[in-house]
């Protein structure tokens, strides 16, 4: 008889965990299944969490390179030994994987290493190492993620040209590193590798890089992470990849030329390492969706209703496979809320209000509407901008690059959202959505008292820009 189950999750990534986690503390019998053979999914193993080890250990070191000696603090020379920082981060996610682990035993969730796939809506076949099992479950929530997305014309091969899974783990750092895509991906691991000395070039379609926020920041931003050493080349449309002949790789000659054009014109670039970060797909091979009767929508990502119930009875999605932005705590709050609704309570996500945040130095952070997308849609909108180069910490930490914008609704005063680019914006936005959540104002937002001196009393400065009113700006 194959085991039974009141919920099996599929797929142990943020969305999963969470999920499994929650149901658990309900009182539900759980299995969470993986083919990874740790917990944690592509944020913890692959993404998030490794190439945020990599952004800080890189900013350690350019510190210590280029900005200590105006601290007065004498280094002599300051050399990178690449295998201790990667072990670093090897650490830094077995830490984290390990804490899931000890959290899963403590909850009783029982954890199955396998591949998935469903034989009927409430049937799945686990394919381990060794043996195939089975185990049935009255709900099944599909959390199986995403994978990067391969250029037709220039498959991965793992070495020259390739993905963010081996961007995290280069074994040299590349002469010269091209990222083909400026999104969140291309410029995080494009400043660690420029940090340690690649030279990058980030290839971006599109005529701005990080599209989705507002020109100002982008523009600014595109300035800021140009004088960091990273080149952009943007409107840039790639086509192919030439690579060198073998016999010359020793040689100076790069291993690869990347082909592109702009404006008609043909382009090249010299390439060791083509780093592919075009965006992530839906990830349901291998799930067998037919035999469960569970439908895909028009990006083939699993198609859910309002309370992310998929087409086939019993069977839901969450995540990074279902459409929304691929965010690790998006797919937590999906997972958290399929958690209390099978339990029979009363889930809620507020999908209006996920923030975004590109992990560089400096940060960029939204939340909301932006206010170009305002402006687009013809909204009476006030914004109130106030730079960090007028705020007291800044200055004294070296962090006045930048700015807080707040978007408030010209009428009621609410703010509709939120963009900001300095040292620690990722912190800073979530004021701003704890204020969104709670239907408040920029007057509200102003009025709170923030401590000083510290970099958020520049989001406090925005909220009282917003009635025309900074303290410390003219
Ligand atoms: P995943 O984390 O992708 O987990 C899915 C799991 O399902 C995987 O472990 C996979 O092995 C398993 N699986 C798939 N199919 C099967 C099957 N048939 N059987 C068994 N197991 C299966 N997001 C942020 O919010 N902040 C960040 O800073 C951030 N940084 C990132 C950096 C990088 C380099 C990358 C690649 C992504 C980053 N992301 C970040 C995105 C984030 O990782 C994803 O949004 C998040 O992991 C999605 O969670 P998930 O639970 O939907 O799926
Ligand atoms: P992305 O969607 O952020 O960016 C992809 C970029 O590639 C876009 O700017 C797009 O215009 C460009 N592009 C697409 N096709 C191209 C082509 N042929 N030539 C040149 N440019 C092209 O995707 P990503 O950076 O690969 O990241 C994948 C996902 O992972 C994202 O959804 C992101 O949310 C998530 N992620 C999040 C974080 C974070 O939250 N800090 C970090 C890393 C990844």
């Amino acid at each position: 008889m194959p085991e039974n189950f009141d919920l099996i999750i599929i797929g142990a990534g943020p969305g999963g965990y969470v999920c499994a986690f929650r149901a658990a503390q309900l009182g539900l019998k759980v299995a969470l299944i993986d083919k990874r053979a740790t917990l944690g999914g592509t944020c913890l193993n692959v993404g998030c969490i490794p190439s945020k080890a990599l952004l800080h250990s890189s900013e350690q070191f350019a510190f210590a390179k280029s900005h200590a000696a105006a601290h007065g603090i004498k280094l002599g020379s300051v050399e990178l030994d690449l295998a201790t920082f990667l072990k670093r981060k090897d650490e830094v996610v077995a830490k984290n994987v390990g804490g899931l682990a000890l959290l899963a035993k403590s909850r009783k969730v029982t954890v199955l290493t396998g591949t998935a796939t469903f034989t009927a809506a409430n049937t799945l076949a686990i394919k381990g190492e060794k043996e195939t099992s089975t185990v049935t479950a009255k709900n099944i929530v599909i959390a199986t993620g995403s994978a990067p997305v391969e250029l037709p014309f220039m498959k991965f091969d793992g070495t020259i040209v390739v993905s963010s899974d081996q961007a995290i783990a280069f074994p040299a750092v590349p002469k010269k590193l091209i990222v083909v895509g400026g999104g969140v991906i291309g410029v995080e691991l494009g400043s660690v590798w420029s940090r340690l000395g690649s030279e990058v070039t980030v290839v971006e379609f599109l005529p701005k890089i990080i599209a989705t926020y507002d020109d100002d920041i982008v523009r600014n931003f595109t300035r800021i992470i140009g004088k960091q050493g990273i080149k952009i080349e943007t409107n840039t449309k790639v086509t192919g990849l030439r690579y060198s002949k073998i016999e010359n790789r020793d040689s100076k000659m790069s291993a690869a030329t990347l082909l592109a054009e702009r404006d008609g014109k043909p382009l090249e670039f010299a390439a060791d390492v083509v780093l592919v970060a075009v965006g992530r797909r839906p990830y349901t091979d291998q799930l067998g969706l037919e035999q469960a009767g569970v439908q895909l929508d028009e990006k083939k990502r699993v198609k859910v209703d309002a309370h992310l119930k998929t087409t086939a009875p019993g069977v839901w999605a969450i995540g990074d496979v279902i459409a929304g932005p691929m965010l690790a705590h998006k797919a937590e709050e999906d997972g958290y809320a399929v958690a209390e609704w099978i339990a029979g309570k009363a889930g809620h996500v507020n999908w209006d209000l996920v923030p975004t945040v590109v992990y560089t130095e400096p940060e960029v952070a939204s939340v909301g509407l932006g206010e170009d997308a305002a402006k687009a849609a013809n909204r009476a909108i006030n914004v109130g901008k106030f730079n960090f180069a007028a705020n007291g910490r800044a200055i004294a930490q070296d962090a006045t690059d930048g700015f807080v914008k707040i978007i408030a609704d010209a009428k009621t005063d609410r703010i509709l959202g939120a963009q900001i680019l300095g040292h620690g914006a990722g912190e800073l936005i979530s004021e701003v959505v704890t204020h969104m959540e709670y239907g408040g104002s920029a007057e509200d937002l102003a009025r709170t008292i923030h401590a000083h001196p510290t970099m958020s009393e520049a989001v406090k400065e925005a909220g009282l820009a917003v009635s025309k009113s900074a303290i410390h700006a003219l």
